[in-house]
């Protein structure tokens, strides 16, 4: 395996151009969907190692966190459907040891989740200190399709004076809040919006249609949603202009190529990782004595006894 210093080196030239920590002058539009930066289509297979480098190293990574139990890990991803969310955590999470990580997976709320404010269910499952917790989907969908479609916003059951044209703008500001608060509790967070073309959701979804194996993943609604996709554009940026802070950046990943997604998803978690200077945690003289004195125990010990 390279080193750390050049892991990190690659790490950064990889991520570093799609991190967005000040949403101001932030434009979805500046960032294209088929980028792959350096890497031609013949240098998936050299991507595709790369990713098992990043794999590996992540692995070493979590190690570390889970022995040091200081900080936890909280990895969102934001995505138009076929964007390919399950994947890059499949592929990027599959080097994780599974007790140091968590996946959750945010749908249509039910009626337990729609009595509560709009954050009560994500908040319920943080990753604790130490553990890697992965949101596919999130708290975010409320300022994305319920923004789109604002018959849900309806069901929130919100007192009526509440629900004001400023709704969106406090919305923005409770999550930038909320994750400022993680952030001084000693959670890292990374936002991950895949960002696919309508025409590449197109041939994916034909894909699903014409190949059996993938029929399972198909569903009608998501074809009807494209009618909404100007709209979803829209309310990704304004979402990523008022979000994107240095506590917790978004990732706007070129996503056209699953395997250029999944580098760059790799490369921004072991870079933010490897900035934390994780550690395991140092043995102090009290624990080295232990240590020595439950060796001499077991070499005093003896085996199991032998017949005559
Ligand atoms: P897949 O890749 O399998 O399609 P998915 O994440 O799209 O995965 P689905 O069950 O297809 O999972 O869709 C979940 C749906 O729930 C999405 O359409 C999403 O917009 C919706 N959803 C998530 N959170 C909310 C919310 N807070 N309010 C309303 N709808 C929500
Ligand atoms: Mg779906």
């Amino acid at each position: 395996m390279p080193g750390k210093k050049r892991i990190l080196k690659i790490a950064g030239r990889l991520s570093d151009p799609f991190r967005f920590e000040n949403g101001k002058k932030f434009r979805l539009n500046k960032i294209n969907p088929g980028d792959t930066l350096w890497l031609k289509s013949e240098d998936k297979g050299k991507a595709q190692e790369g990713l098992q480098v990043g794999i590996e190293a992540l692995a070493e990574l979590q190690d570390k966190l889970y022995a040091q139990d200081q900080w936890a890990v909280l990895l969102m991803f934001q995505a138009m459907d076929a964007a390919g969310k399950d994947g890059a955590i499949k592929h990027v999470m599959s080097g994780v040891n599974p007790q140091g990580c968590q996946v959750f997976s945010f749908k249509t709320p039910s009626a337990e989740e729609l009595d509560h404010d709009f954050l009560w269910r994500c908040l319920k499952c943080l990753p604790e200190r130490g553990r890697i917790g992965i949101f596919n989907r999130s708290y975010y969908e409320e300022t994305l399709v319920v923004r789109v479609h604002q018959e849900l916003l309806a069901r929130q059951k919100l007192p009526p004076k509440l629900v004001t044209k400023r709704i969106w703008q406090e919305r923005f500001e409770d999550i930038r809040a909320v994750e400022r608060y993680l952030s001084r509790n000693g959670v890292l967070i990374l936002k991950f919006f895949l960002h696919v073309s309508k025409k590449e959701q197109k041939k994916r979804f034909l894909e699903r249609i014409e190949n059996p194996d993938k029929n399972w993943k198909f569903s009608a609604g998501d074809v009807a949603e494209r009618e909404h996709w100007d709209d979803y554009m829209a309310a990704y940026e304004d979402m990523i202009r008022h979000t994107a802070t240095p506590e917790a950046p978004w990732y706007v990943v070129p996503a056209d190529n699953k395997w250029f997604t999944r580098i760059v998803v790799a490369a921004a978690v072991v870079k933010a990782l490897e900035n934390l200077d994780l550690a395991y945690p140092a043995v102090n003289e009290a624990k080295l004595e232990e240590l020595a004195a439950a060796k001499r125990q077991l070499e005093g010990q003896n085996g199991p006894r032998r017949k005559p």
